[in-house]
């Protein structure tokens, strides 16, 4: 259908009507808004019939120590583990971590359910490749895979000696009598420390919707990232024996349940897929990863794929595009280049918002095509197919799910409500009751109630101040990683940093940075470094300016927890610095290597502490 630019009268052949797309666009957002937002999920620990314990680790028994470290990690992830890496490279000695999991690997940790994989190349995702001597064998690695090399980084820099495992901090307490933090856990145990550095994740407290009935239940509950193996038999490779026999419900069709339902459905009797959200599938091709390839990389290759892959996703001018994949695509597409014969950038303001929400669409679109190509039901295809902007919901990479509704053991049970309620022996989902013996929620992670609500812990900085006050209208850092009235306090998770895709990319360039510092601070005399207020202050309207167009976008959005689930002031990347990575690592780089530390301000170490 031809379609002409309003301004520039640049004709653009596409072939769907904006118009109708923006109506379904809005009426399945009303359909999908609900009052409770973000207040509509609870803790596994909420539901007393749902097992939020490990079911990965026997208990480790120990006594609690009482230490006096340079710098504390507090996290054993990626973010925690690059940070070790870093700190042990740095010669810092005296240091340790704390973990919550019975080992490294976080999210690759808890998250072990069948198909668990990540759809970002294993060869950009898995950090210190070329330091460990390892390279993934497969272009999209399983989730076991990626938790073994977090063991390797572990095993490789000698963390496993300084990480106290299946512990969590309780308080973090800043004394400024001594110019230490005070660190205690839930085993008893007492840091006093230099640096305190937190890295423990973005989502990493499982989370369920508040379901009527959800205690009547007589068959299984659990949730994706406490799988039950003993309950359904086999492993993350799939062979889920014990489901032959039995009607299983999963709840949720985000990236995880994405990934679980081709699995359970191979398995299961009968597979009810409750879904709220449709999510956008595109094609994953995964494959083996080439001898000749590996024989062929000469040192730096990890470096010099993370640039151009980045490169490419934050719309700079790179040659090649090394990774190929289905982000270094989408990026370069969402700008609508390729719709119009002149550059984006010359054509009038409004026409440029034009294509890119064109562009947005015709995306939209390729992704509907793709799922009437597979799923044979009219219906069900129809009812799989997601009406929203493109980048709303996380777009997904999986070339099984869509074929298993083409099984007839699988039922898509589809309402925006979700599910409705649960009885002694089933769901109810729009008015029909489904019989099951297990329900599985992949229903994600909580997001709204900030570190402290999600932690379990709050820091305590200068004067009593707490951190998450000091966070109500959402984070305050210089750079990301520093806090006025937080002394030696670093954040390593994504907040008021650039991200786009690659998260542990940027777990990793974070923990290098903080270890640099942390070696500086033992070598020169400095007690504490803190930013001053009009530093913090100017990257903190920094921040929010970067996010102003992407906020306007997500208000337009159908509810999920990239937009607070309506909530957009709660959205969960409202605080990620939305600019180029690139830009923004080579701004630290410069301000790193000016010396002058620019924005920080240091105290002299006072002689003689004691600490008690
Ligand atoms: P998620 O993205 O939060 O998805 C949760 C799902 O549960 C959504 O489909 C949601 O529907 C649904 N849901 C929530 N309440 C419901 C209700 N009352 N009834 C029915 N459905 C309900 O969680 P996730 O899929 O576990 O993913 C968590 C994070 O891990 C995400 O950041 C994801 O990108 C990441 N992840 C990444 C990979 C990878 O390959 N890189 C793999 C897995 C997970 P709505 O959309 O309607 O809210």
């Amino acid at each position: 259908m031809p379609f002409t630019l309003p301004e520039s009268k640049i004709a653009i052949d596409i072939d769907f009507d904006p118009d109708h797309l923006r109506q379904r666009f809005e009426a399945d957002k009303q359909a999908r808004e609900r009052k409770d937002q973000l207040a509509q999920f609870q803790g596994l620990d909420d539901v007393l019939e749902v097992d939020d314990s490990d079911p990965f680790s026997e208990p480790i028994t120990r006594e609690p120590v009482t230490e006096e470290l340079d710098a504390l990690v507090l996290g054993g992830g990626f973010g925690g583990l690059t940070a070790g890496a870093y700190l042990a490279q740095n010669g810092v000695e005296n240091f340790r971590l704390v973990e919550y999991g019975g080992d490294f690997g976080g999210t690759w940790y808890w998250n072990r359910y069948p198909g668990v994989q990540c759809d970002i190349e294993s060869h950009i995702y898995m950090p210190l490749l070329e330091e460990t001597g390892y390279v993934p064998s497969q272009r999209y690695a399983d989730g076991s895979e990626i938790f073994e090399h977090a063991q390797r980084i572990g095993r490789h820099y000698g963390l496993y000696d300084r990480t106290y495992f299946q512990t969590r901090a309780t308080h973090a307490r800043w004394d400024e009598q001594i110019q230490r933090w005070e660190v205690t856990t839930d085993r008893g145990d007492r840091f006093v420390t230099r640096v305190l550095l937190r890295s423990n994740g973005a989502l990493t407290k499982p989370q369920l919707p508040k379901v009527p009935g959800i205690g009547d239940f007589e068959g299984k509950i659990f949730h994706t990232s406490r799988w039950d193996y003993g309950y359904t038999g086999g492993s993350a490779a799939g062979d889920l024996a014990h489901l032959r026999d039995k009607r299983v419900a999963v709840v949720g069709t985000g990236a995880t349940g994405v990934q679980v339902v081709p699995y359970l459905a191979q398995d299961a009797k009968e597979l009810v897929v409750v879904q709220r959200t449709p999510s956008v599938v595109q094609p994953r091709n995964n494959r083996k990863t080439d001898p000749e390839w590996v024989a062929s990389l000469t040192p730096g290759w990890q470096y010099e794929r993370h640039a151009n892959f980045n490169g490419i996703i934050s719309g700079h001018e790179v040659e090649g595009n090394l990774v190929d994949d289905g982000w270094t695509h989408l990026f370069p597409e969402l700008t609508g280049q390729h719709l119009v014969d002149v550059p984006v950038g010359e054509l009038p303001e409004g026409d440029q918002a034009l294509v890119a929400e064109l562009a947005d669409m015709n995306l939209l679109m390729s992704a509907h095509a793709r799922v009437d190509s597979i799923v044979t039901d009219p219906a069900t295809a129809d009812g799989l197919k997601p009406w929203f902007g493109y980048m709303c919901k996380r777009p997904c990479f999986n070339d099984e799910y869509l074929e298993a509704f083409n099984r007839p053991n699988v039922t898509l049970a589809a309402s925006p409500a979700g599910i409705d309620g649960i009885t002694s022996s089933g769901i109810v989902v729009a008015g029909t009751h489904y019989e099951v013996d297990c329900i599985i929620f992949a229903t994600g992670f909580e997001t709204g109630s900030g570190p402290a609500g999600i932690y379990g812990y709050d820091v305590i900085g200068r004067e009593g101040h707490s951190m998450q006050e000091y966070f109500s209208e959402g984070a305050r850092t210089f750079h990301g990683f520093f806090t006025r009235g937080f002394p030696n306090f670093v954040e390593l998770g994504m907040s008021q940093t650039a991200y786009y895709v690659n998260f542990v990319y940027m777990l990793d360039r974070k923990a290098r940075h903080a270890a640099r510092l942390v070696r500086h601070l033992l070598d020169s005399g400095i007690g504490t470094f803190e930013p001053t207020a009009e530093a913090e202050a100017d990257w903190v309207a920094e921040v929010r300016r970067s996010n102003e167009p992407r906020e306007a976008y997500w208000g337009a959005c159908t509810p999920g927890y990239y937009n607070g689930q309506g909530e957009v002031s709660k959205a969960v990347f409202r605080d990620v610095y939305n600019s180029s990575e690139i830009d923004f690592w080579n701004m630290i780089e410069a301000w790193w290597n000016s010396g002058r530390f620019e924005g920080l301000v240091f105290e002299p170490a006072r002689d003689a502490v004691p600490v008690a």
